[in-house]
């Protein structure tokens, strides 16, 4: 299986670092002289991490981080691709990890919601009297999300709280489930579901991410694909029969799972081929108009 070039691995862990900003710059330096490239974030209470370099560049990451025994037992989501997913190389330091606008401080190595593997997870999500929250963005649910899950109104993370304290009130006695697409967000959001009372939560441990690789669930009852914070927007994820396309292309309505960006406004649209030809990638004939003046549209190359 290792015939593609590249791998992109996902990863987080919760973990006290001493001095977070020295750990950055350090790391920052460390992730550049290997040539990886992509986003990772670091606070006191961690890092969480997406980067994409070649099969020796990841597999040297991997080995180098797991050798501070801050990291000895992170979890990295591997999957292969054929070059770089992201454009640079950023490591921020932060003051959370997943911005989160809660007024107590959350820490998922104390406070968590039960861990469900995949299996456990798909066994649950057939079971009658189960509320399933969908514990990303509104624009992440839109491409693809479990079946029956509930479509949060949110438009980022932190808008969580608010949310469910005015939308999920009457489930506080159900049994709640939530998933998001490698497990940090849920590591938070369960914790806070817990503090407002819920009574039985759980979390889809290591997230879709997971989830689609798991060799007996495949993915089952994931409908549409999984958005994703890198150049590639989306990553399949059921790879049974019953793989199906939900989201709806801006300009005809014909369902299609591709997001693709305005040149001029940097609205993320969903949109067809035929419509990516003839909008030429905008979002509206104003944007047209005022297209950037260095814009040349290229059919994109469609690769699946
Ligand atoms: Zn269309
Ligand atoms: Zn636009």
């Amino acid at each position: 299986m290792n015939n593609q070039a590249y791998r992109v691995l996902l990863y987080y862990k919760f973990v006290h670092i001493e001095d977070p900003a020295a750990f950055t710059a350090e790391h920052l330096q460390y992730c550049k002289d290997m040539g990886l490239k992509g986003r990772i974030l670091i606070a006191s209470e961690g890092i969480n991490g997406t980067v994409s370099g070649t099969w020796e560049q990841t597999e040297q990451y991997m080995k180098d981080l797991r050798s501070n025994p801050l990291f000895a037992d992170i979890v990295f989501k591997i999957d292969e691709v054929e070059g770089h997913t992201f454009k640079k190389m950023f490591v921020r330091h932060k003051q959370e990890l997943v911005t989160f606008r809660y007024e107590k401080p959350l820490d998922p190595n104390t406070k968590f919601g039960k861990r469900l593997s995949p299996v456990e997870f798909y066994e649950q999500l057939q079971q009658e009297d189960v509320v399933v929250i969908d514990g990303r963005n509104d624009y992440e649910y839109e491409i693809g999300h479990f079946r029956g899950a509930i479509r949060p109104d949110v438009e980022s993370f932190r808008e969580f709280p608010e949310w469910i304290r005015a939308n999920m009130e009457q489930f506080k006695d159900k049994k709640v489930l939530t998933y998001c697409t490698g497990g940090i967000r849920c590591e938070k959001l369960t914790g806070f579901l817990i503090d407002e009372g819920f009574q039985d939560v759980n979390q889809l441990e290591g997230g879709i991410v997971t989830y689609s690789k798991d060799p007996e669930v495949q993915g089952r009852l994931f409908d549409g694909k999984c958005y994703v914070f890198d150049e590639r927007i989306s990553v399949p994820i059921n790879h049974t029969e019953e793989d199906v396309v939900i989201a709806k292309c801006y300009h005809c309505g014909k369902t299609h799972d591709r997001y693709i960006n305005c040149p001029t406004c940097n609205l993320q649209h969903v949109c067809c081929e035929e419509c990516e030809d003839t909008h030429h990638r905008f979002c509206s004939s104003e944007c047209r108009e005022n297209a950037p003046a260095n814009y040349i549209y290229e059919k994109t190359e469609v690769s699946l």
